[in-house]
């Protein structure tokens, strides 16, 4: 982190995009920001390995928009992203990085979305299109989408785009890019092909890797949790209430605002918390970390500028509430624990798309990192029932209880109880806002993510989704029903999905490859040119899933889906073998060839 610059002021941004970093609660820019911006923004070609988490997005996407003219509603820069899950997070960060350029306008396309709606979408003009290669192709064949005016071409993951098959579309599209443009490719690695493409579409680029240091961390047992099916919070209190020796802990986040968010909330819960950031004056900070030597404070959820060189050896627990952006910052963060020979804990939260992140700690670092079973509703109970007991034998051994135990006796004769229940009773008043036994439903080790992997209310693409759609029924291209909430598409009834003959097909990746229900359905509508709808439900098992598919696949498309992958794991496709679930899918009857698109093939 010593090569990190300490403010997005010394990269050359224009003020407009500082005061909304500001706003956004960005303190300092991570270590690929520091390097890409500067570059980007003096009109270099770059090539960024980099990955996701390391904060990627904002180092090509704030110099980008420096460049556009708002006043031009024309595509002035075109982003590919190898899913649509990805060119809707990425249109997204873009949006939220342009709350004060009135005018602005990004569009995310994807493959799956219906036509029609794309076409309303690019016919009303966008500054920044974000898109999957197959429908940016499309697009571009069709000639409603017109890069005349792109300054800048950025390509997102571009391993997984190839790992995906994509490459041959990428190429097909740059070479359609007008010869003026700046471009920039982000990959996590660097295979021959991705480099050759690199080569042969970017001029004299500048090469920036983040570097991962190897580095040794101190004697910390370090542990991680998969976020998955609760939230971060309620995971975060429940691993802090049944962890062994805790004392006291740093809790990292990235933003200022969610230093103060995280503060507010773990103090609602009772949590003697408080944030430190880069807002508080030396004196303020100084102030917070006096506190948490003197046990006035127990937790501090800090930035990692902000928690540079805390040394307080009451810390007993470091917790990456948000992943780092690199080793370095990894190893700095858990350095805070562990301190004046006492042993530290390390926990790590991890989202399904981070855990390539976590390998690269794990190997930076020399040293696993063990993932972390989340306590149960039982276990909780347990800790809160023997903590309790404790703390009655501390009283029991106290003087001056006679007074009291006068009064239990009296209670005793007045209204004929035994001592037994008025210790009940009194035990049950003793536990007042923080009950013994916790209410709730432990999550389901590894739940059904949701199945809707289109935005969510108010972000991108759903608007116009949302809106009754008869004109666009009947087409030979169906896309979404119109609906409000959906469920989840292990739950989804047979009634939303078209009537027709399904098949289901086992795939190779499951939920211990990190895999979502949303990654699937991406994977498959992506590579087989088969609209969202059309896939039918997918069950995930730890090592495989399976998923119905439209019976009728032509050939193209069984081969594509052979070779695709789902977080660099080949899926295998193949018909499934096991046992059929009634699930009504005998009662769907539909063309099943008329959902594949035949253009995805034709290519
Ligand atoms: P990315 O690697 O681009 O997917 O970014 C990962 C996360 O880091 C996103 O939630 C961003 O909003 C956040 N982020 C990126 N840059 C910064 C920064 N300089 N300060 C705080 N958060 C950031």
């Amino acid at each position: 982190m010593s090569s990190t610059p300490d403010s997005f002021a010394d990269l050359g941004l224009s003020e407009t995009l500082l005061k909304t970093l500001t706003e956004i609660g960005y303190e300092t820019p991570s270590p690929i920001q520091a390097q890409c911006i500067p570059v980007l923004l003096e009109g270099h070609d770059m090539i960024g390995m980099a990955q996701t988490g390391t904060g990627k997005t904002a180092a090509f996407a704030l110099p980008l928009m420096e460049q556009i003219d708002v006043k031009l509603m024309k595509p002035q820069a075109l982003i590919l992203t190898p899913t649509r899950e990805l060119a809707i997070q990425v249109a997204e960060a873009l949006q939220t990085y342009a709350k004060n350029l009135p005018g602005f306008h990004v569009l995310p396309i994807y493959g799956g979305q219906s036509y029609t709606i794309q076409l309303k979408q690019l016919s009303r003009g966008a500054h920044v299109i974000v898109g999957t290669p197959g429908r940016v192709m499309d697009h571009l064949e069709r000639k409603t989408l017109n890069l005349d005016n792109l300054k800048t071409m950025v390509l997102d993951e571009a391993d997984e785009m190839l790992r995906m098959g994509f490459i041959d579309d990428v190429e097909w599209i740059l070479e359609r890019t007008p010869p003026k443009h700046q471009t920039a490719l982000f990959s996590a690695t660097m295979p021959e092909q991705i480099r050759r493409v690199a080569q042969k579409y970017l001029v004299e680029p500048r090469e920036i890797k983040i570097k991962s240091a190897t580095a040794t961390v101190a004697a910390v047992r370090q542990v991680y949790w998969q976020v998955s099916g609760m939230h971060k919070l309620d995971a975060l209190t429940r691993i802090l209430e049944v962890e062994e020796e805790f004392d006291a802990a740093i809790i990292f986040v990235r933003t200022k605002t969610a230093t103060v968010e995280l503060a507010d909330k773990l103090s609602a819960r009772g949590y003697a918390a408080a944030a430190l950031n880069g807002d508080l004056n030396q004196q303020m900070r100084e102030r917070v970390i006096e506190q948490l030597k003197s046990g006035a404070l127990d937790i501090v959820i800090a930035t990692d500028v902000a928690a540079r060189g805390i040394d307080v050896p009451r810390v007993s627990h470091v917790v990456n509430y948000d992943i780092p952006y690199d080793t370095e910052a990894y190893v700095h963060r858990i350095g805070r624990t562990g301190r004046a020979g006492r042993t530290g804990n390390a926990i790590l939260f991890v989202a399904p798309r981070e855990i390539r992140m976590l390998r690269t700690i794990e190997r930076a670092t020399r040293s696993p990192i063990a993932p972390l079973t989340l306590p149960s509703r039982a276990d909780v109970t347990n800790k809160r029932v023997s903590d309790f007991k404790q703390k009655v034998v501390e009283v029991l051994n106290a003087e001056g209880l006679d007074f009291f135990a006068n009064i239990i006796s009296q209670i005793a004769e007045e209204q004929n109880v035994g001592a037994e229940e008025i210790a009940a009773a009194l035990a049950m008043m003793a536990q007042e806002g923080k009950p013994l036994q916790i209410a709730g439903e432990d999550p389901r080790p590894a739940p059904a993510p949701s199945f809707d992997s289109r935005p969510r209310p108010g972000s991108f693409g759903e608007r116009d989704e949302r809106k009754p759609r008869s004109n666009d029924r009947g087409g030979d291209k169906p896309s979404f029903e119109s609906r409000g909430e959906r469920p989840r598409r292990e739950e989804r009834p047979a009634r939303s999905a078209p009537s027709g003959d399904m098949v289901r097909y086992r795939i190779d990746v499951g939920r211990e490859h990190g895999v979502q229900v949303k990654d699937i359905v991406g994977a498959i509508a992506n590579e087989a040119g088969i609209e969202s709808r059309f896939i039918g439900r997918i069950a995930l098992y730890d090592e495989s899933s399976t998923v119905e598919l439209p019976a009728g696949m032509p050939g193209e498309a069984a081969n594509a889906l052979k070779r695709t992958r789902v977080r660099g794991v080949p899926i295998n496709l193949r018909p499934d073998e096991g046992r059929q679930d009634g699930g009504g899918s005998t009662e769907r009857k539909f063309d099943g060839e008329r959902s594949f698109k035949k253009k995805s093939f034709d290519r």
